[in-house]
């Protein structure tokens, strides 16, 4: 189905932070993947585990018990808040199982009218039915209604508008820390808090969306640690499996409680061969050092960013977000200006919301990409025209 705008660039090969297209032109990629490729292209690590776990044992049903799962699911609870995991193949996916795992918890606290989850303007959670009707963005509705019943929507960073909607029927909230299709928007420390806090008041459950913001990219293993809090149930993917596709929903066992035998399933959710592949990214997501990288290299990555503005002033307005999850505010639209450094400087990046150019980079980079990549970004600002005769 013709759903995707798709560019020109045609990838058939890929090697570290470049991309390669059809007739051999090069490309650096500061979008991988949209934040998948942490390891960047044919990491040797992920891809040894992939070959040798395909040749070991690809798939069985989660009618067996699963070795590989329980193995990974233990890392994940030891690193993080959670105490339990659900494995899936997407980000949507993971949401979904967010989404349910949140009802049934009222459900089996026997509060079953509490149904309903308090979501923000310009979120993103995925392309399901269950995932499009957790946003008010009308590109993704439009015509796919009738939704899902049971989401409110608040405007983002707006605490108080947030805690007006709380009812008898409220679940919870689920919302992205740092919004990333809705344009690097960072949520405020006041707001965040503010909803842990509101949820500790009225029993209800903060139910993150990470599958952008987490896994490394801000620093951070999960962008929520910048903030001081922890979420209840929290939605993973996209560097989780380097570009293998999995996904995660992780929650405390007090949150899971309603999460039984027969209550949820999935044919393909966390199989050898996902696992093998979600093993080996974090085997280098945790490894000495690799997060204080991401911090360094994100600190500088944004300071460098921060000087090209004045020099290009009527182009560029600021920087925000945080780590390696960077968005450059122009002062036109996007994505005339991503088009542009695709197709002139062999620069990948990202259009997103609010004219942010969303700069992704694979966590493995090093001071020479983001040399290059500001190199190229300067050059391209130079002799763009920001208004279209075309
Ligand atoms: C990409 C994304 C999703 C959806 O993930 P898919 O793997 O495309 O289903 C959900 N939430 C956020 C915040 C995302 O960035």
């Amino acid at each position: 189905m013709p759903v995707y705008p798709r560019c020109g660039v045609r990838p058939v090969r890929g090697e570290g932070v470049y991309l390669y297209g059809e007739d051999g032109q090069q490309y650096l990629d500061f979008a991988s993947g949209i934040a998948v490729n942490a390891l960047g292209h044919g990491h040797p690590a992920l891809t040894k585990a992939i070959t040798e776990q395909a040749a070991t044992l690809m798939h069985v049903s989660n009618l067996y018990g699963s070795p590989q799962g329980e193995h990974f699911a233990q890392r994940l609870v030891d690193h993080t808040f959670a105490d339990t995991v659900f494995f899936t193949n997407s980000g949507a996916e993971a949401v979904e199982c967010a989404i349910k795992t949140a009802r049934r918890y009222h459900f089996a606290n026997g509060n079953p009218e509490r149904t309903d989850l308090i979501t923000f303007d310009t979120a993103f959670h995925g392309r399901t039915l269950g995932t499009i009707s957790a946003t008010n963005q009308p590109k993704m509705r439009d015509g796919f209604e009738p939704l899902l019943p049971g989401f409110k929507y608040a405007q983002f960073n707006d605490l108080d508008g947030a805690l007006a909607l709380i009812d008898g029927n409220t679940a919870g909230f689920l919302v992205e820390p740092i919004q990333g299709e809705g344009g690097i928007r960072p949520a405020s420390e006041e707001f965040l808090r503010g909803l842990r806090k509101a949820c500790d008041e009225h029993g209800l459950l903060l139910v993150l969306d990470e599958v952008q913001a987490g896994y490394g990219r801000t620093g951070k293993f999960f962008a929520h640690e910048l903030y001081g809090i922890t979420p209840d149930i929290m939605a993973a993917a996209k560097g989780i499996g380097g570009g293998f596709p999995l996904g995660a929903c992780l929650a405390t066992a007090e949150a899971a409680k309603g999460m039984v035998f027969g209550t949820h399933g999935s044919t393909y959710g966390g199989n050898p061969l996902a696992m093998a592949a979600g093993e080996a990214v974090l085997d280098v997501i945790l490894g000495d050092g690799f997060l204080d990288h991401v911090t360094q290299m994100g600190a500088r990555l944004r300071s460098s960013l921060e000087q090209l503005i004045p020099n290009h002033d009527t182009l560029f307005d600021s920087v925000r977000g945080h780590g390696l999850m960077l968005g450059l505010k122009l002062k036109s639209d996007s994505r005339r200006f991503v088009a542009h450094c695709r197709d002139h400087h062999g620069l990948l990046l990202v259009a997103a919301g609010e004219n942010v150019v969303r700069i992704l980079p694979p966590l493995v980079i090093d001071e020479s990409h983001i040399a290059e990549c500001v190199e190229k970004l300067s050059e391209a600002a130079r002799v763009y025209v920001p208004v279209a005769d075309d």
